[in-house]
């Protein structure tokens, strides 16, 4: 490059128009003095109609002020300044035309700012380099999207669609925190299906497994937007009910003991009929963990179950 002849000249312009990187110089205006095959690939405007341009009147969409803070302040201190993908997807608003990453309708880009000088010491021109980053960004965000799905499946159990154990306890502690703190009212209520077992022994394991999803739709069905049900063992749910006082339970309760009594579940043939039994538990401030709470609301299911099943049973009554 340094003997300057034209066939060096040459080399150097058809390395520009070739790369797969934008590249545009603007000078001290603004106006277009540079326009790279890449760029007139992907915004659809030749060389000769972008140079001279002002190039806020090329694209009108361009951000402006933000746009305008990046250029001067690489004028200003002979710096390099960049923009990336994460915190603007796109300068330049081009289609994405990869065939792999054609789940994103836009192609997103990281830009390099640079000061380019002239022949005198001041920096009038700013160069930027536009690079296409569409497959990173498209995996990155596809792989957020597997993840959030994965946290999400991670705390449902399967079967039911309701949070699996660990999950709801969690959900238990938090609640009984909260709920301490600020004194106000919650209960939490068991259910277990009364014998079930039979149902498994009689019509298979899968009949049962039909029990148990019907079940916690009818759960899902009957609870208000805070409440927070869960799985809590083979066909023993639990649901934590806040901001409800005794009778809101007790009402909860007794609403699905009928709902559940009084819907039939078909399988195949057999029309099946099922009973449960709940027990529950108000918050009291003589619990000090939230399992002592947990342990109040089993102890009641447990009665429930010994008084004769398909009954709300409630602690400490
Ligand atoms: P009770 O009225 O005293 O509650 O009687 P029960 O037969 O319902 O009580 P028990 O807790 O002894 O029976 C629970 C049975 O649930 C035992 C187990 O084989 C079955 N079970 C646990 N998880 C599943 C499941 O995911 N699917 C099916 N089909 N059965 C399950
Ligand atoms: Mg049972
Ligand atoms: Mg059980």
């Amino acid at each position: 490059m340094s003997s300057g002849s034209l066939k060096d000249v040459h080399w150097l312009i058809d390395l520009l128009q070739t790369i797969e990187v934008g590249i545009v110089v603007l000078d001290a205006d603004n106006c277009v003095r540079l326009w790279n095959g890449f760029m007139e690939n992907h915004s659809g405007i030749a060389a000769e109609q972008a140079v001279g341009q002002d190039l806020f009147a090329l694209f009108d969409d361009l951000p402006r002020a933000w746009l305008e803070r990046k250029l001067s302040a690489v004028r200003l201190l002979h710096t390099r300044s960049f923009s990336v993908w994460e915190q603007r997807p796109y300068l330049f608003r081009f289609r994405n035309r990869r065939p792999i990453t054609g789940s994103e309708p836009l192609m997103f880009q990281n830009i390099t700012f640079f000061p380019v000088t002239n022949h005198h010491v001041e920096v009038d021109s700013v160069g930027l380099l536009v690079y296409d980053v569409t497959e990173t960004a498209s995996d990155r965000r596809q792989l957020e999207r597997t993840n959030a799905q994965l946290r999400r499946l991670s705390q449902i159990d399967g079967l039911t669609g309701l949070y699996n154990r660990v999950t709801w306890e969690s959900f238990l502690s938090t609640e009984f925190e909260r709920h301490r703190r600020y004194r106000t009212e919650a209960a939490l209520v068991m259910l277990d299906i009364d014998h079930f077992k039979p149902i498994n022994d009689t019509y298979g394991h899968p009949a049962g497994d039909e029990v148990i999803r019907q079940i916690a739709s009818l759960i899902k069905f009957n609870l208000r937007q805070p409440d927070i049900a869960g799985r809590y063992g083979g066909e023993e749910f639990a649901v934590i009910l806040p901001e409800t006082d005794l009778d809101g339970a007790r009402i909860f309760a007794e609403r699905m003991r009928e709902v559940v009594e009084q819907q039939i579940i078909q399988w195949a043939d057999v029309p099946l009929q099922i009973t449960v039994s709940l027990g529950v538990a108000p918050l009291s401030e003589t619990y000090h963990r939230s399992d002592h709470w947990l342990k109040a609301a089993d102890e009641a299911l447990y009665r429930a179950k010994g008084s004769g099943r398909n009954q709300v049973v409630v602690a400490g009554e």
